[in-house]
């Protein structure tokens, strides 16, 4: 796919509805490759067959379009690729037995046991180079990430089935994206996926990486904060434009009355480095309940301002 300007996407897992934390990142990757007259793709990362289920993948299609955040074409979902060719091309990769257990164990970052033994099954997994990884996030600026922190990662399971980390790039090469933009919890991984595009011989896309929303336990949403989903907040009288705004605040951009408005004053340098905890007032998402206040960043340790 040729274009003169950037490629970004939107790329929802379905395996829980959508909540305020999605829409925050869909919005500043729509608003970014929108804001240099880019195109947006959409793609279904349904990788993991055990827990992506279709009339979850729809009810995000129907979240997104809701919120006016379109797209101009969407990518086959992970589901329909053959990712088996460019494991095959890969050689900093090794075959390792260990289970979930020996890795938390281990404290819970896989520490290479397996690089110099030679096993026939197990999962495979991505040699990381040893020492400091570096890249410019667009948000963060200079990153620096040690290998030890992140630790070699899964391209493809015991069982056969391919891996989040290889999928992600192989359809960001093959969907032609230039641009990534998603939440700040993905920060550190980032130097697996930019060691596996130079592996495949390819230029790595631009990164930002933009505020995680934590509910009031302190952990980051996900379908397990139900009442905080879009679909309640629809449910519970929020407006598409609401959302907008509140998804605008989060991401430090002024306000606008629409999408098209927003990316006219977009800036990516103004996406805040912190997350964000989400409160609510009461058992209902209503627009009046939510409460938002900055949290010391998740990802990088800066501080949220007072
Ligand atoms: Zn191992």
């Amino acid at each position: 796919m040729r274009t003169d300007g950037p490629v970004g996407r939107l790329a929802p897992t379905p395996s829980g509805a959508l909540h305020l934390g999605n829409v925050v990142a869909f919005t500043a990757a729509w608003l970014s490759a929108r804001a240099a007259g880019g195109r947006v793709l959409l793609r279904i990362e349904d990788v993991d067959q055990g827990r992506a289920r279709a009339e979850i993948a729809q009810g995000q299609r129907d979240d997104l379009a809701w919120l006016g955040l379109t797209w101009d074409d969407e990518a086959p979902p992970q589901s329909a690729r053959d990712y088996a060719p460019w494991l095959a091309a890969l050689r900093d990769v090794y075959r390792c037995g260990c289970s979930r257990r020996d890795v938390a164990l281990a404290g819970g970052v896989y520490p290479g046991t397996c690089r110099e033994r030679a096993r026939p099954g197990g999962a495979v997994r991505q040699r990381l180079a040893d020492g400091v990884h570096r890249f410019i996030d667009r948000v963060h600026g200079r990153v620096e990430v040690h290998a030890e922190q992140v630790g070699d990662p899964i391209l493809q399971r015991r069982d056969g089935a391919f891996a989040y980390p290889l999928a992600v790039v192989v359809d960001d090469i093959v969907d032609g994206v230039t641009e990534v933009v998603r939440g700040a919890d993905l920060l550190p991984a980032t130097i697996c996926q930019v060691a596996l595009w130079r592996a495949f011989g390819m230029t790595p896309p631009t990164w930002a990486h933009t505020p995680i929303v934590l509910g009031a336990d302190g952990r980051k949403l996900s379908k397990s904060h139900a009442s905080l989903s879009i679909a309640a907040m629809r449910a519970a009288g929020w407006t598409p434009e609401q959302v907008l705004a509140l998804a605008l605040r989060l991401l430090g951009q002024p306000a606008a009355d629409t999408l098209e408005g927003a990316a006219r004053v977009f800036d990516v340098t103004a996406i805040p480095r912190w997350s964000w905890t989400l409160a609510l007032r009461g058992d209902h998402p209503t627009p009046d309940a939510i409460v938002v206040v900055p949290t010391s960043g998740v990802s990088d340790g800066s501080a949220a301002p007072r």
